[in-house]
């Protein structure tokens, strides 16, 4: 196999993988960042109603002192202390209220109090004024710490967790901070070490062991954390749906790979890329004149050399050429190729010929022809020396040759009926045609000598040109037996592996050379004496 079909193929196996591999990640990917911003929209969710809710825990709390404050009763009254005992059922959160004169507690929604508790330090104040003390132990009831909210001579005690009781998921925690970073409530927060590790910022994202929520409204901040792996089935969700996907962007770029890559592998593509890349050179095989055995020219016979330096013989792309139109092109590289190898030794010596093959396409548009003519006038050949050889395969549209072959003519070129005997022509057809030549098949030449039953066919061939005043060129003459018959039966010219196989072309011009040394020059106009 050649190197560009390997790269073709290497680089097929290339792209399908990165093609493969590219949407999978790709969707992996999304998948994780979607399960992610999901996950921490919930947070942020969870994170705002724990505000909302903190917030009804202050605003209750100062509603009921601020109702109390504003009644005036007389100090520690049985009114008075029933009255903050009302405020403690009505707002849920409030445990207890409290009376200070002085710096120090009177009585308490319970009842008259002995006098010695002092008013604890502040931990701080509220945008709305109440004067907050984080962690006291309660100096009445001597139940579990709690949360003093102190406003004018009242104090409400709120226990910690009232700020902070929404219901959170599983693995969910929760905790509240005021402005200065204190703790006010937590909720399932096992460490609350982990707070230190995150942003002081409000937003959200991701650490190594969680993802976080941090809402600040009001001087209050709520941080909301789950860990990473709760993550997991919101992922596993997110991938079963996008991940099919992936897989089918992946089938499908994998297959226009392989198709693609067929394409390129395909011999169409590669003779199309062959003449891209003008990869056509031609090599010659003399022409003998039968009679003095000079050599009158050759037969211009195109090889295809691939990259790889192997000569591909012309039965081998020949027929796709002509199947995929790219025949047309590669005849002109053979006229481009023929001027460029022969062009100063037929301007040298007026008397070598060259024979084109013509496509069946070229015979039939004669397209060919004004590119042939420009490009030898270019270089100063003249258009006798060009022989044109068509097959009867260019003669279906007959109309359309005849025009074709006409015009060559008229411009000055010799036109040869090529791989005669071998279709289905007739004498009556080919008196239709113009033509100066028949190259005789090398089937017939081949069975000279051996007494069968075409070989008197051969006699035929011959015979018609004569008659038709053509002149004959006999093709793959291997034996000095078969140039002697040839030679005795008046044919005009042999072509074949006895003189010459075809060659490169300084090989030809060095043949040419040494045969005009041997046995002198043809006339510069080849006629048939018989016309
Ligand atoms: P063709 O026009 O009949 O060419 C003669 C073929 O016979 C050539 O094969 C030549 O190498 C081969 N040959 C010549 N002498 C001998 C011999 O003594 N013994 C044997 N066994 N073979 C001999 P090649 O070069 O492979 O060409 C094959 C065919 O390809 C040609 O047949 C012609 O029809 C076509 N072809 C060649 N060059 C061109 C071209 O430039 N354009 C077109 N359209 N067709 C071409
Ligand atoms: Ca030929
Ligand atoms: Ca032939």
């Amino acid at each position: 196999m050649q190197v560009r079909r390997w790269r073709v193929i290497a680089m097929g196996i290339f792209l399908a993988i990165v093609g493969a591999a590219l949407p999978i990640a790709a969707m992996a990917w999304t998948s994780w960042r979607v399960a992610i911003q999901k996950e921490l929209y919930i947070l942020d969710l969870v994170a705002e109603r724990s505000l909302v809710r903190a917030g009804n825990t202050f605003r209750e709390a100062k509603g009921a002192l601020e109702a109390i404050e504003a009644a005036h009763l007389p100090a520690c009254s049985d009114q008075h202390i029933a009255q903050m005992r009302i405020g403690t059922i009505n707002v849920p959160s409030i445990a207890e209220i409290g009376y200070f004169e002085n710096g120090f507690i009177k009585c308490t929604s319970w009842g008259r109090a002995a006098g010695n508790v002092a008013k604890s330090h502040v931990d701080y104040v509220t945008p709305e004024g109440l004067e907050v003390t984080l962690r006291i132990q309660p100096g009445i009831s001597h139940g579990d710490q709690m949360t003093s909210l102190h406003l004018g001579h009242h104090n409400a005690l709120v226990a910690p967790s009232r700020f902070a009781d929404i219901v959170l998921r599983d693995r969910m925690s929760l905790a509240l901070l005021n402005d200065k970073g204190q703790i006010i409530s937590t909720q399932n927060l096992p460490d609350a070490g982990v707070l230190s590790t995150l942003p002081a910022k409000d937003g959200r994202g991701m650490t190594d062991t969680s993802l976080y929520s941090v809402v600040t409204e009001d001087g209050l901040t709520a941080i909301v954390l789950e860990p990473r792996e709760a993550m997991r089935t919101k992922l596993v969700r997110e991938l079963t749906v996008l991940l099919p996907i992936g897989a089918f962007i992946a089938l499908f770029i994998v297959g226009i790979v392989i198709w693609m890559s067929r394409k390129r592998l395909s011999p169409e593509t590669e003779l199309e890329i062959a003449v891209r890349n003008r990869e056509f050179i031609v090599h010659y095989q003399p022409i003998i004149e039968l009679k003095t055995n000079i050599c009158v020219g050759a037969e211009a016979l195109v090889r295809w050399r691939r990259p790889d330096g192997t000569l591909v013989r012309p039965d081998r792309f020949i027929p796709l050429a002509e199947e995929t139109g790219l025949i047309e092109p590669i005849t002109d590289q053979v006229v481009e190729a023929i001027i460029a190898d022969l062009g100063p030794m037929l301007v040298r010596d007026r008397s070598s010929h060259i024979a084109i093959n013509l496509c069946a396409e070229d015979v039939k548009s004669g397209r060919i022809l004004d590119f042939i003519d420009l490009r030898l006038a270019r270089a100063g050949i003249r258009k006798e020396q060009i022989w044109l050889e068509a097959t009867e395969r260019g003669f279906i549209d007959i109309d359309a040759a005849r025009i074709t072959l006409d015009r060559a003519r008229k411009a000055g070129h010799s036109v040869a009926i090529d791989d005669f005997g071998t279709g289905y022509s007739s004498l009556q057809y080919l008196q239709g045609l113009p033509l100066d030549a028949l190259k005789i098949d090398k089937s017939f030449v081949d069975t000279i000598g051996r007494n069968t039953a075409t070989s008197t066919v051969t006699l035929h061939i011959i015979e018609m040109a004569r008659e038709l005043g053509l002149f004959s060129v006999a093709e793959g003459i291997e034996k000095e037996e078969q140039a002697a018959y040839l030679r005795e039966h008046g044919v005009d010219f042999g072509q074949g592996w006895l003189f010459s196989r075809p060659l490169p072309a300084e090989e030809f011009i060095v043949f040419h050379r040494q045969n005009k040394s041997r046995y002198g020059s043809a006339p510069e106009v080849i006629q048939v004496a018989s016309v």
